[in-house]
């Protein structure tokens, strides 16, 4: 997206932003849950208090209520990419259909009827369970901001209708009267598929859901190491230790616990600002009245949606991998990838020069070369895991959950038979390899989406099945 904004407006705009993440910043937190001090016994142990920790929990309870489970968060809950994200839910587990279609072409129905079951399910569970968390299935809008993801945006019709989503392609004007933006210049409206939610409101609920069921949580606990028992496995901490017949890692984007899982896992820095709520002028100058989720069709792309009280959420983009896969609060706050998130919100709605942001944050990806989910088993079969859902794992990541307890049973189901369970990714190289080659895929991708060619890194690596097919 070209930056034609005067940097003086972005400037402006972020002067008194907070560096906190907008979900998180207010009342209702749960109260913490008490720290391990001492040596405990579990069926279940599921290191891990985001999503997938909770998800599995929960799973675990509803397959055995007698199933006796300990969740260990080294944070708080919410703390990791749960926390963080822009609650856009999709029902996709391949990140798309392209992909999924270019990955497993045999199992797409299975893996598209699998999709929607769990987002039916999900949300069928917190209407249930009455969690606030502000659910609307209202689909995205997918835009065209160069001529070349104009054409890009026919053929990608073609497929959802293939795949029986429901899309409607909009030219200029049918784009603008419904989001006014002059960057638009076409878009594909897809109605199926996806939504919205609050997803802090989502894991809290889970976390009450979780304690009511009898599950154990502890905060501030972080796990050190895993070792062989003769019971099973142990989970180890500072202030003691957890021994159980199985253990589930949803550690996401952390340094994992397993060896094998650094060469799956790229951490990815990923930005996000939140503006002040808009006034109802600011509102009709831009439209968007279905409150749909906005992206647009590039490799690195924006994701914008309104919230609940009618503020903007803006975020991408600037995806950032440093060196050695480092991560920590300093890196969340790079202040040049806020200053061209801003710059871009301004080029894509001028009409709001005026507003301010209020919240900046950063979170990690856990992105795989696939861009999908790595699942597997350690330990003879006690360790399960689940990770790598590449900034999609608000609604996949519930799957992901039934996946690891299904491995953990050692019975095959419909799940763990899928190639996307079976395959391994293709790991990325070890350092120092790894941070040019993240670089130079990082500067080919931004080629294409000012040429629109698909260039030689980029379609060799398309030939070994790593990274984005669209
Ligand atoms: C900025 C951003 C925007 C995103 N936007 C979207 C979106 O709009 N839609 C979407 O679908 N997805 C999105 N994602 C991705 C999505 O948030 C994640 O895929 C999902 O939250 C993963 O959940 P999780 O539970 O696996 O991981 P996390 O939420 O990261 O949870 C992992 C937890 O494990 C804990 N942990 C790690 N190591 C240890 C240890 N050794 N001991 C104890 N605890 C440990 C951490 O403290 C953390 O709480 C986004 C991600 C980011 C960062």
């Amino acid at each position: 997206m070209p930056t034609v904004t005067p940097a003086s407006i972005p400037a402006a705009a972020l002067a008194d932003v907070q560096r906190q993440v907008y979900w998180l910043d207010r009342p209702g937190a749960p109260p913490l849950c008490p720290p391990l001090t001492s040596a405990a016994r579990a069926d279940l142990v599921v290191v891990g208090g985001g999503f997938t920790g909770l998800w599995t929990a929960i799973e675990a309870k509803l397959r055995d209520p007698s199933c006796d489970v300990v969740v260990l968060e080294g944070g708080r809950v919410a703390h990791g990419a749960s926390g963080r994200n822009g609650g856009f839910i999709s029902e996709s587990l391949t990140h798309g259909l392209a992909h999924g279609l270019a990955n497993w072409p045999d199992e797409m129905p299975t893996l598209l009827r699998l999709g929607r079951q769990n987002i039916r399910e999900m949300a069928a569970f917190i209407d249930d369970l009455g969690i606030d968390a502000h659910l609307t299935l209202t689909g995205k809008t997918v835009l065209a901001v160069t001529n070349h993801q104009v054409a890009g945006l026919a053929p990608s019709h073609e497929l959802h209708e293939q795949m029986g989503e429901q899309s409607v392609l909009l030219d200029r004007d049918a784009v603008q009267a419904d989001v006014h933006s002059p960057t638009y210049r076409a878009g594909l409206r897809v109605r199926s598929g996806s939504g919205l939610l609050d997803p802090v409101a989502l894991v809290w609920g889970l976390l009450r859901h979780a304690l009511t069921l009898g599950v154990r949580v502890h905060e501030d606990t972080s796990v050190v190491r895993i070792d062989r028992s003769q019971r099973g496995v142990v989970a180890n901490t500072a202030h003691g230790a957890v021994e159980a017949k199985s253990l589930v890692l949803a550690t996401n984007a952390f340094p994992p616990l397993l060896r094998r899982l650094r060469s799956y896992i790229l951490p990815v820095h990923d930005h996000v600002l939140v503006s002040e709520p808009l006034t109802p002028q600011q509102i009709s100058a831009i439209g968007w009245s279905e409150s749909q989720g906005l992206t647009d069709a590039g490799n690195q792309f924006h994701y914008y949606r309104r919230t609940p009280d009618d503020r903007i959420l803006f975020g991408g983009y600037d995806a950032i991998y440093y060196f050695g896969g480092r991560t920590s609060p300093d890196l969340e706050q790079r202040e040049s990838s806020f200053q061209l998130l801003a710059s871009h919100f301004f080029s894509t709605f001028p009409q709001l020069e005026d507003l301010r942001f209020t919240h900046r944050w950063a979170g990690v990806i856990d992105t795989t070369s696939r861009f999908t989910p790595v699942f597997g088993t350690a330990y003879e079969g006690r360790v399960a895991y689940a990770v790598g859902y590449t900034g999609l794992g608000v609604g996949a990541s519930r799957f992901g959950a039934q996946v690891a307890l299904d491995l953990l049973s050692g019975i095959e189901t419909e799940r763990t038979a899928l190639g996307m369970v079976q395959q391994r990714a293709v790991p990325f190289p070890p350092e120092p390899m790894r941070y040019p080659i993240v670089q130079a895929t990082r500067a080919a991708l931004a080629r294409e989406d000012v040429s629109g060619r698909r260039g030689v890194w980029l379609s060799l690596l398309d030939r070994f099945g790593v990274g984005f097919t669209s």
